[in-house]
């Protein structure tokens, strides 16, 4: 597919770095710990970057999830709290962002992503239906099957492939879509998860094109689609950038445009938006969010404020619109990529095109000797994490988890560690030493052994895995 980058917004008013839209107002410090220490640490939790301390960790790329700097603007907005049980001034607020950024008509609040997750699958998922989504995520696909539901992988090809400079590797197959309605059938299908970006192929965005299509698809057969929000704020900024005729428009507009061809969204706004916890779902059925309003007074509070305190409302309300700036979000990606184009240079192996949160590192191409059954992953992050303090996660047979029916690992293609950006946290500076630390693993690789799992946790077992070393 022919790719043109086209300038975004930024590059046209003349301004050519993609330095922060910001200055620091406040610190935080960090220390590395020596390498015995490391070393002790490591041992000491199970070679799973989960269970290290975050004292013992120097540079903290764990994940972009709850780990945001706020702005002073919603630090102000924690001292508006209005702690109301019911019906607070903060839950308003929340919801007219809600409605006029993403345009949904009903908000649920939830304490964080997996809280809405919980909520649409139990109001739409009846056991023994199927659930097509492009490509699985750990506590989505969790929520799908306890309640009764099988997820389907509809994503393209191109998404399972680290080398594909496809644009969009986050775009629905429909001829997938086609063939598991033709199999199952329309009924058996309580809607379509769609994911902007895909977290699990590299941060990889949908395109415009794809969501329409897919739209005109799902209507033919009166399936709806719900959108996995979360990341959504970075594939409307990739729009923007690759899709023919979005790029002279703002980030926030393209948005709407997108979540118009979808029937409601859930959120896990530690992410996009820029606090610590939050999330909620969003719905135009009436008659859905009736049904998710009656369930999270069981499962995260009242329906006016669904696990979140009155001031964390405040502050993610503040967070929806710093999210959605354009020159917000051409920083964030820009850092991204100046990480990713480093280690390219170095010829070390990651997913391209580089996502929106993370570098991807291809650990089954850098471990080429290590099989998969030995955790190359796992491995990598460990030795990472030994090498300079730098905390990073696996994304592999260990995330992946076992198959329900058969009880074996499953074998996912990509055999990935995630590098992930917290927004507005680290400079460009750290960004050098994190590449740096990549690349002495990197000439190291030769030597790894890999690790053998000792305890195995019954769900999302990547994060409370322990492992030893092997030899
Ligand atoms: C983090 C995440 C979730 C779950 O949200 P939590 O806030 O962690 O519960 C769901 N989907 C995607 C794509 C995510 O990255």
């Amino acid at each position: 597919m022919p790719h043109t980058v086209h300038m975004t917004m930024g590059q046209q008013e003349g301004r050519r770095s993609w330095a922060e839209p910001w200055k620091i107002k406040m610190v935080e410090p960090i220390r590395m710990i020596s390498r015995e220490e490391r070393a002790a640490a490591l041992a000491a939790g199970g070679y799973n970057t989960f269970l290290l301390r975050s004292e013992d960790v120097y540079i903290d790329l764990l994940t972009d999830s709850g780990t945001s700097a706020m702005s002073d603007r919603q630090w102000a907005g924690l001292m508006l709290g209005d702690e109301a049980y019911a019906g607070s001034r903060n839950f308003y607020h929340l919801e007219e962002a809600v409605q006029s950024y993403y345009g949904y008509k009903h908000l649920i609040p939830t304490h964080q992503g997996r809280g809405a997750e919980h909520l649409i699958s139990q109001a739409l998922i009846r056991p023994g239906t199927y659930i097509p989504g492009n490509m699985y995520f750990t506590t989505t696909r969790l929520h799908q099957e306890l309640a009764g539901g099988t997820f389907v992988d509809v994503i393209i090809d191109e998404a399972h492939d680290p080398a594909s400079q496809h644009p969009f590797k986050g775009n629905v197959d429909l001829d997938k879509l086609q063939a598991l309605i033709d199999k199952v059938g329309a009924d058996n299908i309580p809607y379509v998860s769609l994911a902007g970006t895909v977290n699990m192929a590299g941060g990889q965005p949908v395109s415009m094109a794809n969501v329409k299509a897919l739209r005109q698809l799902c209507d033919r057969y009166g399936i709806p689609i719900y959108l996995d929000a979360t990341r959504m704020a970075e594939n409307v900024y990739f729009i923007q950038e690759r899709e023919e005729g979005y790029q002279h428009t703002p980030i926030a507009a393209i948005l709407r445009e997108f979540c118009d061809y979808t029937d409601g969204a859930w959120m896990s706004s530690k992410k996009d938006h820029l606090v610590n916890i939050g999330g909620w779902l969003a719905v135009n059925d009436p008659l859905v969010a009736e049904k998710a309003r009656n369930m999270v007074v069981v499962y995260e509070g009242l329906h006016t404020y669904g696990g979140m305190a009155g001031r964390d409302m405040e502050a993610l309300a503040i967070g929806i619109g710093e999210s959605l700036q354009d020159d917000h979000m051409r920083a964030r990606v820009g850092q991204v990529r100046y990480l990713g184009q480093l280690l390219m240079d170095w010829g070390i192996p990651i997913v391209q095109p580089v996502g929106g949160h993370a570098i991807f590192l291809d650990a089954k191409k850098i471990y080429e000797h290590l099989p998969q059954d030995l955790f190359p992953a796992q491995t990598l992050a460990a030795a990472i994490y030994l090498d300079s303090g730098v905390r990073t996660m696996e994304r592999g047979i260990v995330s992946a988890g076992r198959d329900p029916e058969t009880g074996d690992h499953r074998h996912p293609k990509l055999e990935l560690v995630r590098v992930t950006i917290p927004r507005r946290v680290y400079t460009q500076a750290h960004m050098d030493v994190v590449a740096e630390s990549i690349k002495a693993v990197y000439d190291e690789r030769k030597s790894a052994m890999g690790l053998k799992m000792v305890y195995e946790p019954a769900y999302l077992r990547f994060f409370q895995a322990r492992f030893e070393p092997i030899g």
